[in-house]
């Protein structure tokens, strides 16, 4: 299935919940959520609909694949390479998804969103151990210094990104040298690093009926 290209806003009002997807504004008394906390369409205001528990599982796993902006078939395959892993396969998923190159730079500060780190890797503007990689599924490993490359230090946004990210914090396993443009992979997330409300057991679920 092709990638969504409406209003992002609308999935945030779907979830119920800020999925931070528009950087700056999600902060801001612009963000749709705060103004429209219920669903979008004709029938959003509607209350006291029962779920299924399928109905349950879909929407955590619908929740997940919007926040770190992937189709249906990226999220399937990265599932399917979680359940390979040693471990709890809910866990596994979640530290593939963080090691994303995309998701690494929105954490590192240098973007404001994931969406906008996905753009940005994909123009060249960021190198890992000195080279130059575009592909946003890129998995960072232990070690791995990820930097922004000299000739896009000058980028406007990145720079109010990286002013910005004292409000969101930066990850325990990242080491970030802000002056330096630079951020430093210490070691892998833990599940204890992701404090957004996820129950990745019921992906599980969805996916191994
Ligand atoms: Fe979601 Fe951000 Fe839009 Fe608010 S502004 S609804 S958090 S994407």
């Amino acid at each position: 299935m092709a990638r969504y290209t409406g209003s992002v806003c609308r999935l945030c009002r779907r979830e119920n919940m800020k999925l931070f997807l528009k950087g700056d504004r999600c902060f801001s008394d612009k963000c749709a959520f705060d103004r429209r906390g219920y669903p979008p369409g004709q029938h959003g205001e509607r209350r006291g609909r029962k779920i299924s528990d399928y109905g349950i599982q879909l929407r955590e796993k619908q929740k997940v694949k919007r926040m770190y902006g992937l189709t249906e078939k990226q999220f399937r395959l990265f599932f399917q390479r979680a359940h390979r892993q040693k471990g709890i396969t809910g866990t596994n998923l979640l530290v593939l998804l963080e090691r994303r190159l995309d998701n690494s730079v929105y954490r590192m500060g240098f973007v404001n969103s994931r969406i906008q780190g996905r753009h940005f890797v994909r123009h060249n503007h960021f190198t890992v151990n000195g080279k130059k990689v575009n592909i946003p599924s890129y998995l960072i490993k232990p070690g791995d210094v990820v930097e922004v490359r000299e000739k896009s230090r000058k980028i406007q946004s990145i720079g109010d990104a990286l002013d910005a990210v004292v409000r969101r914090g930066v990850p325990q396993w990242i080491d970030l040298e802000k002056d330096a443009f630079k951020g430093v992979v210490k070691g892998l997330p833990v599940r204890e690093d992701l404090t957004m409300p996820i129950q990745e057991q019921l992906i599980v679920e969805l996916y191994t009926k």
